[in-house]
């Protein structure tokens, strides 16, 4: 037998039981006639006392361990002389008097602690031996019951699980695909999907009425920390709903996620915000609201004073940063070049600091009266000591650079609570986005999005004013997840794929069985699909979704511990009609 018990759970109850422990050697230490073992499982990690005095050639035995050896141990379990509370096992030690060595050991790369010394190229090398500290390994370990209790949830509520093919053609979520030869084929290539957007909205079809999967999707984009090749949803879909009864059913996984893993109660309806409100308010369509600082369109009240940027700007906006009227030149000019940074891309900063005493001083004095400052700080809600900073432009583009900078001040003022969870409902998505490098429309979210009623006559005239039947559900600023209603109507597709650009042919081509399928008795459905590993990463508390994947590629798409991608031998090249040449770049 390995094991009466494992590492973590023997406790002051447990004294005087005869017990076998198996596990890995955590830590060695010898104190005179004493040597004590730290042994480490899944669980826990209990102290082994190997006493001089009772058994020499055990203690010459327990000395020879290395760290990371496997052993299995038998012994008495004794209360301890000197507890660690710090331990759940910290009452107890085991007073060991059998010892086996299981499996010798290497020297580790890097030592199995929370605070190890190794990198992180080191430790995604031995990516396996990193799974083997604590603060990884929780992670797995929230990750799996994350995935039990949106089981469970879904399962209560009617839905099944159904495992949809892999290799498959393009999907139509937008991004490049993955692709795979096919050796039977040859020539011709599989796509993995990006998502199995179009299986389950065949599964309706079908009749499955609620279908869920907890789905691997493949988007070859390029990475950043928060993205991986391959990633992981919660893809659902249900017939017979309307938006409503979508958002409601998913506000509930939402609901019962947060009670079920971080112990929070939402008794309180989920917040819907409007895409519009969010970009006004917020310049995001996944705003942040666990702090406010909204924004104040100052576009009216600032022309007509012979200041030029502005009285040309298509959009004048504000936010208040309360407090900070004392800021610095220094501090001023680092918010200025934070706001220059191409990624955000204003030209300037206008900033107004409201003095304690009442006066104003700004980077536009020359323009504007002490009255006319006022008056913008009155429509800010300002009171003394706070600081106002102004961006314009472009509409979007300096709503979106005000979102940015709001942000920023957010994490300045610590005004982000990292305890603190702020989820709600971003809805009516627009349906199209303009795409200026290919200068037509796209679908926002993707082509089988229905459009809202009320605006179904605009879809040839201002297709860009069309809003969407469509939703993201937002978490502290993260979009978890997203979805929408979906067009049934075979007609209503059609005329969608015409004004995205599509001939008959290339719609034929990709979505030609899903045109064909619609003719057959599609039920009205709608679905949403959550980012599941990002969801797990925010429940963890860690922004890289890579943390919360047992085996994750790097930056470069790379996994170092297997390394690949890799070269394939020239007969499987033969094999599949393949021929590769050596880019240039
Ligand atoms: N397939 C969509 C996506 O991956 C989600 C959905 O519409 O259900 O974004």
């Amino acid at each position: 037998m390995y094991r009466t018990h494992n590492c973590g759970e023997l406790r002051i109850e447990n004294v005087d039981e005869t017990v076998v422990l198996s596990g890995w050697v955590q830590k060695i230490r010898n104190l005179g006639g004493m040597t004590f073992v730290d042994i480490r499982d899944r669980y826990g990690i209990s102290q082994l006392v190997f006493d001089e005095n009772v058994n020499h050639n055990f203690c010459t035995k327990a000395r020879e361990l290395g760290r990371e050896y496997v052993i299995k141990t038998q012994g008495k379990v004794i209360e301890r002389s000197n507890k660690n509370p710090k331990m759940p096992t910290g009452d107890i030690e085991i007073l060991v008097d059998e010892l086996t060595v299981l499996n010798k050991s290497e020297v580790p790369p890097f030592t199995i602690e929370d605070n190890t010394d190794g990198g992180d190229e080191l430790r995604m090398k031995y990516r396996y031996l990193d799974l083997r500290r604590n603060t990884v390994k929780k992670n797995i370990i929230l990750r799996h019951k994350m995935a039990h209790e949106v089981r469970n949830y879904l399962d209560e509520n009617d839905f099944i699980e159904i495992e949809t093919p892999v290799l498959i053609k393009s999907t139509p979520e937008g991004a490049r695909d993955f692709v795979v030869p096919s050796r039977m084929n040859k020539g011709e290539f599989y796509a993995l999907p990006q998502s199995p957007q179009v299986f389950k909205q065949l599964l309706m079809i079908s009749g499955f009425d609620r279908y869920y999967q907890i789905v691997k999707c493949f988007r070859d984009e390029d990475l950043r920390a928060d993205r991986q090749p391959e990633f992981t949803q919660i893809d659902c879909e249900m017939s017979f709903a309307e938006q409503e009864d979508i958002l409601n059913m998913f506000e509930g996984l939402a609901k019962h996620l947060f009670k079920a893993i971080k112990g929070i109660d939402i008794s309180y309806k989920l917040l819907r915000m409007t895409w519009a409100d969010a970009m006004k308010y917020y310049g995001s369509d996944k705003p942040d609201l666990r702090f406010d600082m909204k924004f104040v369109d100052l576009s009216e009240i600032v022309k007509g004073k012979n200041f030029k940027i502005f009285d040309e700007a298509e959009y004048v906006g504000g936010i208040c940063a309360e407090s900070c009227a004392a800021y610095s030149r220094k501090q001023l000019d680092a918010l200025t070049e934070f706001v220059r940074r191409p990624q955000i891309g204003a030209k300037g900063l206008v900033y107004v600091k409201y003095n304690e005493d009442g006066s104003f001083k700004s980077s536009v004095d020359k323009f504007y009266s002490q009255d006319d400052l006022k008056k913008w700080a009155d429509v800010l809600s300002a009171k003394p000591g706070d600081l106002l900073l102004i961006l314009s432009g472009k509409r979007n583009k300096t709503l979106t650079a005000l979102g940015q900078l709001r942000l920023e001040m957010g994490k300045k003022l610590n005004l982000i609570d990292n305890n603190t969870f702020v989820p709600l409902w971003v809805v009516d998505f627009p349906l199209f986005e303009w795409n200026d490098d290919e200068k037509r429309y796209t679908a926002m979210h993707h082509p089988f999005t229905l459009p809202k009623k009320e605006d179904i006559d605009l879809l040839e005239t201002n297709p860009g004013e069309v809003r969407a039947n469509a939703y993201d559900l937002v978490i502290n600023g993260i979009e978890i997840g997203g979805g929408s209603i979906r067009i049934h109507d075979n007609e209503v597709q059609q005329k969608m794929f015409k004004l995205l650009g599509f001939s008959r042919e290339d719609a034929e081509n990709q979505f030609g069985f899903l045109m064909n399928a619609f003719k057959y008795g599609a039920p009205p459905h709608g679905g949403v699909a959550f980012g599941f590993d990002r969801w797990t990463a925010l429940f963890a508390g860690i922004d890289s979704i890579r943390d919360v994947i047992a085996f994750p590629k790097n930056n470069a798409g790379r996994d170092v511990m297997i390394d690949s991608p890799s070269t394939i031998s020239d007969e499987q090249l033969k094999e599949l009609g393949l021929k590769v040449t050596k880019s240039e770049s």
